[in-house]
């Protein structure tokens, strides 16, 4: 099984049409993954390449289709490539020597706006050697990590060496946030996870999450066991010592809570994916303002990807039952799928967020900011329905150093 997308860093080529960012890609994977052309905005979309970089690990190389395109198509494709700004983890400005347009100055506008960290890149220096001015220049711009190459007689293994030596110097810590049970368990512990096999469940395998999970486990040299609720008290007698943590999927947390000694810590899949992927401290506040949810109040529920609505769907069926009797009235519910965040965030009084496997880090944490700039609290599925069940203190001990 290769690394899932939503876990890749995400390296994003900007830069003018036909500025070199497909020959750039190309030259980093080292095959013709997108169509090179001197034709102005041949690369009519977005183009990823998946791809292990060492020492960074799995990334998606990204390039961008150019927003300056005036084609038929520019302003959808403008639109794709303002997306990507939410999903950037590094990127990589792409110009030409000695040129400098009203297109690099907005690209810096984003890139600072979103707090994405970034290197120039000039290509085409076997066309015309970049004047010292312009150097100086893209050094105070990107803070001195500027990289000179053409892409047509630069060697790959030079690009890619400069590229990731980079990226390991601005983002020091990419590896270090990858593991959802980092400082909750030691080597030797043992975790008991608690997975339903309903008619929700794919066919055949575990989902991305239970799989994130074992292998978080492992990666700690501890113990980890998968029961289904029928077994979870079974294998807490069989134990000669009890599990350091329980892990269980929200949809069971009564059950879970009511089969466990009040002593045993316990949480769900969707709070340690919420700690890996979002602001922690924001989405367990945010749950809070559940308690005063007024007759008409809005409340959005938002699914990071359109899925098949399952019978008992927690978004369109769970949720709306347990809203209504929790608050003794039903406040209303608006539901948003896929990429996209609704233009009109700030008309709601909270927002529930699905676990956004799909999503990566920094895409969750834009969504979050996205909302936060617009005073709207944002939590998520896994803490809400925690706390709507009145589990909520319990499923957050595990963490309450952090959230201190
Ligand atoms: S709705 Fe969210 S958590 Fe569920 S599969 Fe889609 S992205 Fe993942």
């Amino acid at each position: 099984m290769t690394t899932a997308k939503s876990e890749r860093t995400h390296i994003c080529l900007f830069g003018r049409t036909n500025v070199g960012k497909s020959s750039i890609l190309n030259l980093i994977a080292k095959q013709d993954v997108s169509i090179v052309s001197e034709i102005a905005g041949t690369t009519t979309d977005v183009v990823e390449k998946v791809m292990e970089l060492a020492p960074i690990g799995a990334v998606v190389i990204v390039d961008t289709a150019g927003i300056d395109d005036t084609s038929e198509l520019g302003s959808e494709r403008k639109r794709k490539t303002e997306l990507i700004y939410r999903k950037c983890d590094f990127a990589v400005l792409i110009v030409e020597p000695n040129k400098w347009t009203e297109y690099e100055e907005n690209v810096i506008v984003q890139l600072n706006h979103f707090d994405i960290k970034f290197a120039i890149l000039i290509n085409k220096i076997d066309l015309q050697q970049p004047s010292i001015e312009f150097i100086g220049k893209m050094h105070s711009i990107a803070n001195g990590y500027v990289m000179q190459i053409s892409a047509t007689t630069t060697v790959s293994t030079d690009l890619i060496n400069q590229l990731t030596t980079t990226i390991s110097k601005l983002l020091p810590d990419l590896a270090d946030d990858t593991n959802m049970l980092a400082g909750l368990i030691a080597p030797n512990d043992t975790v008991l996870f608690v997975t339903p096999i309903d008619t929700g469940a794919p066919k055949g395998r575990m989902i991305l999450p239970q799989v994130q999970a074992l292998r978080a486990v492992l990666d700690i040299n501890a113990i980890a066991i998968f029961v289904q609720v029928a077994e979870y008290q079974q294998t807490l007698r069989l134990l000669h010592t009890p599990p350091k943590i329980v892990v269980t999927d929200s949809q069971v947390i009564n059950e879970v809570v009511e089969l466990s000694p009040p002593e045993q810590l316990l949480t769900t899949f969707s709070i340690l994916l919420a700690r890996l992927k979002g602001d922690f401290a924001v989405e367990a506040r945010s749950a809070y303002i559940l308690k005063d949810i007024k007759k008409d109040a809005k409340i959005l529920i938002a699914e990071a990807c359109s899925h098949h609505q399952q019978k008992d769907d927690i978004a369109k069926v769970k949720f709306p039952k347990l809203l209504e009797k929790y608050c003794g009235f039903m406040p209303q519910i608006d539901y948003c799928n896929g990429r996209d965040f609704p233009a009109n965030i700030a008309d709601y009084n909270l927002i529930i967020h699905c676990g956004a496997c799909m999503l990566t880090r920094t895409e969750k944490l834009n969504r979050v900011r996205i909302a936060t700039d617009a005073g709207v609290p944002l939590t998520n599925f896994g803490m809400a329905l925690s706390f709507l069940n009145g589990h909520y203190d319990r499923v957050l001990e595990p963490f309450t150093n952090e959230l201190e």
